[in-house]
């Protein structure tokens, strides 16, 4: 048998292919390398993932070409994406896809070069079978720039990538990427030195002299003078275009100075990496006590090199990040690497630049909204080991450092690690649990609200709990006070009929909304006036559309899920999502029997509105996804919010979190019901988490803060603890209710999600796979719910229906029988006569975070 690789390729099919690894290439192929093979009548990229000794695969077919000369997988990579696709369900391919770093794709062209000045003498002492390298370096010396297919037809070479890697690592010839916005290249940089001879002697001459020797003109020497006092100044070489510009002199000028060999010019590679100017030195204090104590319980870990997770629960201005920094010191100490995830939403330079502000050249950011060449460079400083520290959102988890000490997940509990929008589904809190476990690291998780989940497991000793209850400053945590809105509607309604009677006006048919109370507006009066920050939360996502007693505030619940019921326009009625529960809504309210039965949607630029008219001598900033697109445009605006120039910043969730602006001391909150009336099991915990986050936005300094939210439902439970501050107590009643429905932690989900433009057939799709599902065997273990409608039914002319799977963790644990069942399922799914018609999708998701 031929020597033979197995391919992990980016198909939906759920194993690797086998291939054999032809004479020329048995060289060049190594674990992890990335390869081109023949795949139906196309050829793919895949990924090598295994040597094995023999197959029964028939009629086998060889590896076109191998496209690294170092592999782009490390042992330890190829582990933790075969853990993703069997846990999440993706096939190895799609997710090494994912994993690959971007800038390293094929599809460019490339060009080659030839890289030696005697090229006669290169191939004549060329042997004799070279017969392709000789046709390339031929071909090149008469056409100076080739592409890759240009070569590979010339010399009828088939690996013409491996050919040409070989090539290049003797030194004999360059690639380059001609296409950068696709692909990546290192950059280079041309730049300038004066020998230290040259210096000396034109230091000892003086002007006029050495002009004379060297045999210079005017402009000639000026440059030269120039160039060694802006050498003196700079430890690098000089780059040339800056050199030419700071001096105004030409290019022809600074050739003349080299042929004399007076300068030397040469190239230097330079990094892309986004700068970051206002890097001042961090501060230096002590920590206290509670940041002292995580800190050595972190360090021990470190030092014993054995995996173990820890959950640092610490409020708003703990000092967490400070233990962070702290820890991350002591890795790079022992040698070993970090990565810190942070959300999306926080990923901003002010954060990095406290990072960078600690280890300098040792950190890089990894993050999608830099562009190609920046993200390459930053991969290949992590994989190269010239960086140790990668900040970066959930695809961070995928930086291939060496030899990891730790990884921080900051803001655990935080959605935006779950990837929820495309293959592979991956949580990278998750991932990182994995990644640590496989490699002996230290986990971090950090958060003032972490979630059920990992909270759970803290207290059930999964993990370790360190505790940071207060904050470093000593500053009080804000007073929070709760506006009942539904009261206050009462208010407005009585003042209004009042003033009806007096005035003898006709009474409006619509009763006002407005959504800011007389509370709220005279506390927003007095921080205008004193000139101190206002940040208000408006969290209103696209979707909200709930039907709301505007008496009381009364809002239909699913009778056996718990979960708000969601308001379908063209059917007018109400449904559960999860079971496909199905009401008329009311027309009198069954709690208050009150008959102003309304939608309730309300966004940012409404309150925007409100408060310009409420405001109008008053600057306010709007932030939220609309506003924020350009690139900086975010951190433009939180400067200009820091630095005094606006009253009231006004956004979605992005003005919640991670903001330290010490001028902030009122938060409120225009509608606590937002996010708490969302159809999805973790409503109250997003609602508890956002709250206590904005909440904590206020008076991070001596000012004292305040805090008012509004609500129309003041009684619910997750209010209560907000405000008190008390998070044991709001996870204790939060757990029990999940124990009781059997949702996580007590269960894993997973969502099996079908949309196509014909909604019969996707009911029926969706009904089959409910079916496979149900086997007897596994009825111990799971309850599968649905198929019901989706919280949005419809979107994009699609409709969406959902089967939802719950995995009993006191049954099934480790959630074997769940993943059995599914790839089951998924298996008759796909054999079945139903795979083949395209105009039904199917989107299998593990762990959703969003069950909409
Ligand atoms: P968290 O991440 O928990 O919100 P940070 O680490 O950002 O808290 O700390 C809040 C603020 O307090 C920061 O400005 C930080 O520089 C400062 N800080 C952190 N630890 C200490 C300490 N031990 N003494 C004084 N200031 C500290
Ligand atoms: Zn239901």
């Amino acid at each position: 048998m031929p020597p033979l690789a197995d391919i992990a390729l980016p198909v939906p099919l759920d194993h690797t292919f086998t291939y054999i690894v032809p004479p020329e290439l048995q060289q060049s192929v190594s674990l992890g390398c990335r390869v081109i093979v023949p795949f139906g009548r196309k050829n793919s990229t895949g990924v090598i993932v295994g040597f094995p000794s023999s197959t029964n695969v028939k009629n086998l077919r060889p590896i076109h070409d191998v496209l690294d000369s170092k592999p782009t997988f490390s042992e330890e990579m190829l582990k933790l994406t075969r853990w993703i696709s069997d846990y999440y369900l993706t096939p190895w391919g799609e997710v090494l896809r994912a994993a690959t770093p971007q800038g390293l794709g094929r599809e460019g062209k490339r060009v080659v070069q030839l890289a030696v000045e005697n090229v006669e003498e290169l191939i004549a002492s060329l042997p004799k079978r070279a017969t392709k390298q000789r046709t390339i370096l031929q071909s090149l010396q008469k056409q100076k720039r080739l592409s890759l297919g240009q070569l590979q037809r010339r010399s009828s070479a088939k690996s013409i990538h491996v050919l040409i890697n070989e090539m290049t690592s003797k030194g004999w010839i360059t690639i380059e990427d001609d296409v950068p916005r696709t692909q990546a290249k290192p950059k280079v940089e041309k730049v300038v030195s004066v020998p230290t001879a040259v210096q000396s002697r034109l230091k000892n001459l003086g002007e006029k002299a050495a002009a004379g020797e060297f045999g210079l003109t005017k402009k000639q020497i000026a440059l030269l003078i120039e160039l060694v006092e802006m050498t003196e100044l700079s430890p690098e070489p000089l780059s040339e275009t800056l050199a030419l510009k700071k001096t105004g002199s030409s290019l022809s000028i600074l050739k003349a100075l080299q042929t004399k060999g007076l300068v030397e010019l040469s190239t230097r590679e330079v990094i892309r990496a986004a700068t970051f100017d206002g890097i001042e030195p961090p501060p230096v204090f002590t920590l206290n006590e509670h940041q002292e104590r995580a800190l050595q319980e972190i360090k021990s870990a470190v030092e014993a090199n054995t995996y173990k997770t820890f959950l640092l629960h610490g409020v708003t201005g703990s000092g967490k990040t400070q233990v962070y920094i702290e820890a991350i010191r002591q890795v790079l100490a022992t040698g070993k690497t970090a990565i810190v995830l942070v959300p999306e939403i926080s990923l901003t330079p002010q954060t990095v630049r406290r990072f960078k502000a600690h280890f300098a050249d040792d950190v890089t950011v990894m993050h999608s909204q830099m562009s190609i060449g920046e993200r390459y460079d930053a991969w290949r400083l992590a994989n190269d080991g010239r960086v140790k520290v990668v900040i970066g959102p959930r695809s961070a988890i995928f930086a291939p450092l060496k030899n990891l000490g730790l990884i921080v997940v900051d803001e655990e509990q935080e959605a935006s690690y779950k990837q929820f929008d495309a293959s592979p589904r991956y949580h990278a809190r998750d991932v990182a649990i994995v990644r640590a476990s496989q490699t002996g690291a230290v986990v971090i998780l950090g958060s003032a609200t972490p979630s059920a989940e990992s909270y759970y497991n803290a207290i059930t000793e999964k993990y370790c709990l360190l505790e940071m209850p207060e904050r470093v400053d000593n500053a009080r945590l804000p007073t929070i006070e709760i506006v009942d809105m539904t009261k206050e509607r009462i208010r407005r309604y009585d003042a209004l009929k009042q003033e009806v009677q007096q005035t003898g006006k006709p009474f409006p048919k619509r009763l006002p909304h407005s959504s800011i109370s007389k509370l709220l507006e005279q506390e927003v009066a007095k921080r205008i006036a004193k000139k101190e920050g206002v940040i208000l939360l408006q969290n209103r996502r696209g979707f909200s559309h709930v039907v709301e007693c505007f008496e009381c505030g009364f809002v239909e619940k699913c009778d056996r899920c718990e979960v708000t019921l969601t308001y379908h326009t063209p059917k007018k009625h109400l449904r559960c999502h999860y079971c496909g529960f199905v009401k008329k809504p009311p027309t009198i309210c069954p709690k208050c029997q009150g008959f102003e039965i309304r939608f309730h949607a309300f966004g940012t630029q409404q309150v925007e509105g409100e408060l310009e008219a409420l405001f109008p001598d008053s600057r306010i900033l709007r932030m939220d996804l609309d506003t924020t697109s350009g690139r900086g445009s975010h951190d433009r605006m939180l400067r200009q919010f820091g630095a005094g120039e606006a009253d009231i910043l006004l956004g979605t969730q992005m003005v919640a979190k991670g903001l330290d602006f010490p001028r902030v001391t009122l938060v409120g909150v225009i509608s606590a019901d937002t996010q708490m009336l969302l159809p999805d099991f973790r409503a109250s915990e997003r609602t508890f988490q956002l709250l206590t986050q904005v909440a904590g936005r206020a008076g991070r300094s001596n000012l004292a803060g305040e805090v008012i939210i509004q609500t129309m439902q003041a009684d619910h439970y997750s209010l209560k603890h907000v405000l008190l501050h008390d998070f044991p107590n709001f996870y204790k009643e939060e757990l029990e209710y999940r124990r009781e429905l059997d949702y996580p932690p007590f269960s894993r989900i997973a969502l099996i999600e079908f949309k196509g433009a014909r909604e019969n057939e996707v009911q029926h799709h969706a009904k089959k796979f409910a079916e496979f599902l149900l086997d007897e065997k596994h009825k111990k273990y799971l309850i599968v719910l649905g198929p019901a409608d989706a919280a949005i039914p419809k979107l994009r002319n699609q409709f969406r229906k959902h089967v939802v799977i719950k995995g009993l963790r006191r049954e099934d644990p480790s959630g074997a029988y769940l993943r059995a069942a599914l790839r089951n399922a998924k298996k008759q799914y796909d054999e079945s006569a139903l795979r083949k018609m395209r105009s039904v999708q199917m989107i299998l998701d593990v762990d959703p975070v969003g069950m909409m």
